[in-house]
Order: C-alpha cells, then sequence, then structure tokens
C-alpha cells in the first residue's frame, strides 16, 4: 500500500483543529476495528494507516514537522516516533490510544482481562414515586411491591439441581474469556472476549435446576422499603443498591432506582429550599399593623408582626423555616418567604362606603407621590 498523506488518510482539512482529528480518527477507528471486521485485512491496513497518521497529527510537535518536511522529517529514516508502518503491532495502538475507544465496548484488550472470571450482574428496576412536600419536609419510607427476579428457592440461586456440582467451562477452560489469535503479515494478532458458554464466570452446570432452568433466577415479587431522604426535590433519583434483579447464579444483585415526582401543594411554592407564602393581607392590619399567623410546612402556625403601613409587594423571610437540605447537599434549611399582597374590599356596607369617602380627600391616603417615587427608585436600582 502507497503511503498516503497523514490529512488524507483522515479525510481532514490541513487546518483542522486537533478535536476534528480527535473525531476524524475516531470514526474510523470504530468503523475498521478488527473487532468489527475480523479477518478482513484491508480494514486492518485502514485501521494502521488511520492510527500512524492520529500518531502525528495530534501531537503538535510532530504535527508541525510533518507539516514542514513532510515523512522524511528530521527525526530519520524511521519515521515518526517508530511508526513507521510495518513495525507497527496492534496492542501499541490500543495501549497508545485506549481513551479514543473507551465506553465503545472496546475494553478488554492488552490482557487486562485475562484469567479473571466474572460474576453475572442482575438488572436494574426503575420505579416512580409521587410525594407531597409534607413528606419531603421530614423524609418517608415507602413501601413497593415490585416484580423482579428473585432467587431460585429449589437451587438457592446456584441453578444447579439437588447441588450437582458445576464443572470447568468447556470453551475457556475456566478462564472465562476467549482469545482470538489470528496470523497477520505484522505477526500474531489476539483479541479476547467474554465466553459466550459461561458469559464470564469460568464453570458450567451439570445438571439444571428444573425450576429456574440454570439461571438460578425465577420471576416473583418481592415487598421492598426504600427510605427517601428529607429535601429531595422533582427529577432527583435516588440509587438503592442491590434491591433489583437478583443476579443469576448468585451473582450480584441489580439496583433500584427511584424517581422522586413532586405533588403540588394547595398552601406554599417552593423555591429550592425555600417555601413561598403570599399572604391576602387585610387593609386595616396593613394600615394600623398587627399581628397575623402563618402557616408552615409542620402544619403549625407562627405569629407573624406586621409593622403598620405596610405596602404591598413587601416580603417577609422566616429564616430556618422552608424545607432541609438533602443531606449531603448543602447544609441547613431553607427559609419561608412570605410575599404580601393587600386585599381590597369588593363589596362595601353603606357605612363602610361612608367612612370610606371621608378619606378620599385626606393627604395620608393619596399615595400618588409615593409610587412614583418608588417606581423610579426600583428602575434606578435595576439599570445600576
Ligand atoms: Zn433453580
Ligand atoms: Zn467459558
Amino acid at each position: 500500500m502507497e503511503k498516503r498523506d497523514y490529512y488524507e488518510v483522515l479525510g481532514v482539512a490541513k487546518t483542522a483543529s486537533e478535536d476534528e482529528i480527535k473525531k476524524a480518527y475516531r470514526k474510523i477507528a470504530i468503523k475498521y476495528h478488527p473487532d468489527r471486521n475480523p479477518g478482513d485485512k484491508e480494514a486492518e491496513e485502514k485501521f494502521k494507516e488511520a492510527a500512524e497518521a492520529y500518531d502525528v497529527l495530534h501531537d503538535p510537535q510532530k504535527r508541525q514537522q510533518y507539516d514542514q518536511f513532510g515523512f522524511n522529517g528530521p527525526m530519520g529514516s524511521g519515521g515518526f516516533g517508530g511508526f513507521g508502518g510495518a513495525s507497527m503491532n496492534m496492542d501499541d495502538i490500543f495501549s497508545m490510544f485506549g481513551d479514543i475507544f473507551g465506553g465503545h465496548g472496546f475494553g478488554g484488550f492488552g490482557g487486562g482481562g485475562r484469567g479473571r472470571t466474572q460474576q453475572m450482574r442482575g438488572g436494574d428496576l426503575r420505579l416512580k414515586v409521587r410525594l407531597t412536600l409534607e413528606e419531603i419536609n421530614k423524609g418517608v419510607t415507602k413501601k413497593f411491591k415490585v416484580r423482579k427476579d428473585i432467587e431460585c428457592s429449589h437451587c438457592h440461586g446456584s441453578g444447579a439441581e439437588n447441588g450437582s456440582v458445576k464443572e470447568t467451562c468447556p470453551t475457556c477452560h475456566g478462564s472465562g474469556v476467549i482469545t482470538h489469535t489470528t496470523q497477520s503479515i505484522f505477526g500474531m494478532m489476539q483479541t479476547q472476549g467474554v465466553c459466550p458458554t459461561c458469559h464470564g464466570t469460568g464453570d458450567v452446570i451439570k445438571n439444571k435446576c428444573h425450576e429456574c432452568g440454570g439461571s438460578g433466577v425465577v420471576k416473583g415479587e418481592e415487598v421492598v422499603e426504600i427510605k427517601i431522604p428529607a429535601g429531595v426535590a422533582e427529577g432527583m433519583v435516588i440509587n438503592v443498591p442491590g434491591k433489583g434483579n437478583a443476579g443469576p447464579n448468585n451473582g450480584i444483585n441489580g439496583d433500584i432506582q427511584v424517581f422522586i415526582e413532586e405533588e403540588e401543594n394547595d398552601t406554599f411554592v417552593r423555591d429550592g429550599n425555600d417555601l413561598i407564602y403570599n399572604l391576602l393581607l387585610d387593609f386595616p392590619t396593613a394600615a394600623l399593623g398587627g399581628e397575623i399567623e402563618i402557616p408552615t410546612i409542620e402544619g403549625t402556625k407562627l405569629k407573624v408582626k406586621i409593622e403598620n403601613g405596610t405596602q404591598p409587594g413587601k416580603t417577609l423571610r422566616l429564616r430556618g423555616k422552608g424545607l432541609p437540605a438533602v443531606k449531603g447537599y448543602g447544609n441547613g434549611c431553607g427559609d419561608l418567604v412570605v410575599n404580601i399582597s393587600v386585599y381590597v374590599p369588593k363589596t362595601l356596607s353603606r357605612e363602610e362606603k361612608h367612612a370610606l369617602e371621608s378619606f378620599r380627600d385626606s393627604d395620608n391616603f393619596k399615595g400618588d407621590r409615593q409610587t412614583k417615587e418608588s417606581i423610579f427608585q426600583r428602575f434606578k436600582n435595576y439599570f445600576s
């Protein structure tokens, strides 16, 4: 195969950013990965060609030298960093660019998992729970009846009939992994995967349990108690380890994920850990001052002093009377914020009308000037 320009190999412009180069290489590497193209020599070539191009172009120094001098750079006839084509080996590529393959199921190369057997893990379960603000305030324990994989009582989860023994997996000889070895012009190539016969456990059951068919788990019901801490909020997920589906063959149990939903409250609006209470104050108390009662999430009443001349739009902050923070996420308690508006009577008796009429011309009842000033003040604060 003739040596192609590195930029051409990755299909990027000479001005490509590091990120573009990485993305382009990743795409090619995944497409021509030997795991996806077993025995395909051409794919292997392309895979190695791309790795070489990436090795040079993702390193600013090497890239600059390549841009300036081409393949016969000042580093000598060996090319760049010993990456002279035929000397390359697959293990090097995987160890050098391991991060590129991360999370794409290409792990397990390079001998890391060799000789280690796996336990099978049961699947996770998802539950939704709807909570009131009162429950959120205190924290609550909820019971759920869940249908899930549970341990087979006949074989106690082993999957074996009447204590029959397990024997070493004939496919992987107990290692849990299988290794494919292929001969290529670059030498022996090895790739590894989980053994399909024993799913990585390393052994197989001689006589399978007639109840569960050898899996060690059956469908069943279980009542699960889940403690939900105080202070949770809509959208939070609580992970309960080990309460999900039982792991096959006495493996590891899955988890339960509880998704929190929050019911609307008639009295309070939640804002983070603060609770907002909208108070509609009667006009005489707003004007004369007095004492009123504010409900709390605890179900009690708080006596609050109202100053004379209290204006609509005023807020009172009752420290620590909001919701608690979830343990480990912030500390202390939110506040209870009282937003005050003033109730203007909609119907009046003749006497009341008469009394109010007499105040119409009183300077004390003319709020015009003050209102304009306070609006001006508000805007000034806003823009400064
Ligand atoms: Zn069984
Ligand atoms: Zn096996």
